[in-house]
């Protein structure tokens, strides 16, 4: 059963210099004819499915950049998701945003369609480093549209900062900070830079041409995000995610729950019936897939039980409250111990988790090595 639903929008007005989404240059692109293919898309699979659209909690638009669309496409959009989502039970419904495109028409069309929550991504405080990023947007669009955005009944925002960016030292990202605290906002989201491959910074990164901070500069950045985070009453949630009691992001804890969620768009992924999919990347055969009549999935893979433990265990130790050990029996029929003694004793041993009677978690220590901790719950075939 699908608890969310996530809807790509693949266009954006500029192209960042680190990112590797499915996403393409707005100039040119029929933009018109894919917001027809989504409304398609959203028909054949809940025509599929109706079942798995009965209680869906959460929506998310994301991208790309949904708020490269005019106000009307935007308008059209929300039209096909309320003819053919449920939203009786829908909690939350996000919608990810530039600072520099989010106009007063655009906020309206978002609220009137059901939108209550929105995600921009800022990114910097630090007009040279934006500029070095590839980000367009100035910290004067920042203020302007989260103050008309509140105008407009928008309570929940959140913004997405990054640190580890080239050339970054801690000074800059303690001033980014301080003027994100400034903005009083709910929720944070904080990433440090991954140099991905099919990225611009990958290219100057392959030529000797990227100057990152250090491993252990990044480390102290991570560790001041913590620190700062909690002195401004901001709750560490998820390694990465940060809130006020009652706004945390409740679409991605159904990622971080491992639970089923539907993906439209080019290039979405989805988890739905126990299969975990891709659609096409490139519009066009997304968009003959669908005008055709036909799923435009490119990739399905029905998850293994050995899988799904696996996935469990990496994607609840994310969260703060870790992997709790009612829910893993619910969904295994066995205790977490039975298939992980050995390893959560190994990681406790090195300070890297810890447990109580409700279930185990990263320690502090442990967040900052995520990745090689996840690594020692992947099960042999
Ligand atoms: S980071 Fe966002 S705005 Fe920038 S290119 Fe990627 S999808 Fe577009």
């Amino acid at each position: 059963m699908a608890r969310g639903v996530y809807i790509h929008i693949p266009f954006c007005h500029q192209i960042c210099n680190y990112c590797d989404f499915n996403k393409f240059y707005f100039k040119n692109q029929p933009v018109d004819e894919y917001i027809e293919a989504l409304g398609k898309e959203m028909a054949l699979v809940t025509k599929k499915y109706p079942e798995h659209f009965r209680n869906i909690e959460t929506i998310f638009l994301g991208g790309g950049t949904p708020t490269a669309l005019s106000p009307e496409q935007l308008d059209k959009l929300l039209t096909y998701i309320h003819a053919y989502i449920p939203m009786s039970s829908v909690k939350e419904f996000t919608s990810e945003a530039n600072p520099d495109e989010l106009s007063a028409a655009k906020l309206q069309v978002l609220f009137d369609g059901g939108v209550n929550r929105l995600s921009m991504g800022v990114q910097s405080f630090d007009q040279g480093l934006l500029q070095k990023i590839g980000r367009t947007h100035s910290n004067e669009h920042v203020y302007e549209t989260i103050a008309l955005a509140k105008q407009h009944g928008f309570h929940n925002i959140s913004i997405d900062l990054m640190y580890g960016l080239p050339g970054q030292t801690m000074a800059q990202w303690l001033d980014s900070l301080e003027k994100a605290f400034a903005l009083d906002l709910p929720h944070f989201s904080a990433y440090s830079l991954i140099v991905e491959p099919k990225t611009i910074f990958y290219n100057q990164y392959a030529k000797g041409k990227l100057h990152l901070p250090t491993e252990d500069l990044e480390a102290d950045m991570y560790d001041v995000l913590m620190q700062e985070m909690s002195l401004h009453g901001l709750q560490q949630y998820e390694i990465s995610n940060f809130a006020k009691p009652g706004f945390h992001s409740e679409h991605n804890k159904i990622y971080w729950d491992n639970d089923e969620y539907a993906g439209f768009g080019a290039g979405a992924h989805g988890y739905l019936a126990g299969i975990r999919y891709s659609n096409h990347g490139p519009l066009k055969k997304y968009m003959d897939a669908v005008f055709a009549e036909e799923l435009p999935i490119v990739h399905e893979h029905e998850v293994t039980q050995a899988e799904k433990r696996e996935e469990q265990m990496f994607l609840g130790l994310r969260k703060t409250e870790g992997v709790m050990h009612s829910i893993y029996e619910e969904k295994f029929n066995e205790p977490m111990n039975a298939q992980y003694e050995q390893v959560i004793e190994k990681l406790e041993s090195e300070g890297l988790l810890e447990h109580d009677e409700r279930g185990i978690r990263l320690t502090r220590k442990g967040r900052f090595v995520g990745n090689e901790v996840f690594q020692q719950f992947l099960l042999e075939d």
